[in-house]
């Protein structure tokens, strides 16, 4: 079989031309990277955990209408997805105080928002995505008002459907980030949701213990990142109760 190309490798993803023009696979590797990857880990089992996830939560917003770039999944790490233009922009929902925003602004994590804030980083390793404003956005050009106003409604559309998803299993949303792409259908051009949603990209506590189950296991020292998001994904169904998600070989006497 021929090999095929790799377009990009990011810290937790590769991306490799797929199989139609305007599709791409993407493949979900087992790095952990933190603080702008100061702190990197490999974590077995990661990579299957978040495409199985991201599988269910974009399934999840198609169903309802939001779009996404998931077209299918292709087999326990890749899946394939439409190509899109990624705007440079992290875009970040937030519903409690936490991380970035609890620091930033004294305030205590886990303090309930008066509403869902959504703040703007821009994608940009090398000054570690820093915070900007909708100034900053239209001024440079980094995306159009009707853009702005597109994003907006897709990210707080994705907050409903993914704090109602969590609340369903026992779990608070307190945050996520997301990232949008352009795609061009005839004349048409609009946004869709893409990059990934998993616990790497989410804060998720447990609403009875409090629990951390997403990326500050790691990024705090907290415990086994792997059990977290398999809590998470057995919560949900999308893993069997019990099983792991790298089975290892048994041994046979
Ligand atoms: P914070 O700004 O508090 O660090 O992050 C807010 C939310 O966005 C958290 O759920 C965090 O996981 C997510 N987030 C922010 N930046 C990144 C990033 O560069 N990569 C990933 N995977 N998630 C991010």
């Amino acid at each position: 079989m021929a090999r095929r190309k790799k377009i990009y490798e990011g810290k937790a993803k590769t991306l490799y031309e797929g199989p139609e023009p305007g599709t791409i696979i993407q493949y979900f590797k087992d790095d952990a990277t933190a603080f702008n990857a100061e702190k990197k880990a490999v974590i077995e089992g990661k990579g299957v955990l978040n495409n199985m996830l991201s599988e269910y939560f974009m399934t999840g917003l198609n169903t309802i209408g939001v779009p996404t770039h998931f077209i299918k999944r292709l087999n326990m790490r890749e899946q394939l997805v439409r190509a899109v233009e990624i705007i440079p922009l992290e875009v970040i929902v937030r519903n409690y105080a936490a991380g970035t925003m609890a620091k930033r602004l004294g305030i205590e994590e886990g303090t309930q928002l008066p509403r869902p804030i959504v703040e703007y980083c821009l994608k940009d390793d090398k000054l570690g995505d820093p915070l900007v404003t909708e100034e900053h956005i239209a001024a440079f050009g980094w995306a159009s008002q009707q853009d702005m106003d597109d994003i907006l409604s897709l990210a707080l559309r994705v907050n409903d459907f993914m704090a109602g998803v969590m609340y369903g299993v026992g779990i608070k949303l307190i945050d996520f980030k997301i990232e949008i792409g352009r795609v061009y259908d005839g004349d048409f051009q609009r946004l869709i949701v893409a990059d990934e949603i998993s616990p790497d990209s989410c804060r998720l506590w447990d609403i009875a213990s409090g629990r951390k189950l997403d990326k500050d296991v790691f990024r705090r020292d907290l415990g086994s990142l792997t059990d977290a998001y398999t809590e998470v994904a057995t919560r949900l169904g999308v893993m069997p109760k019990g099983s792991t998600p790298m089975a290892r070989p048994k041994l046979i006497n």
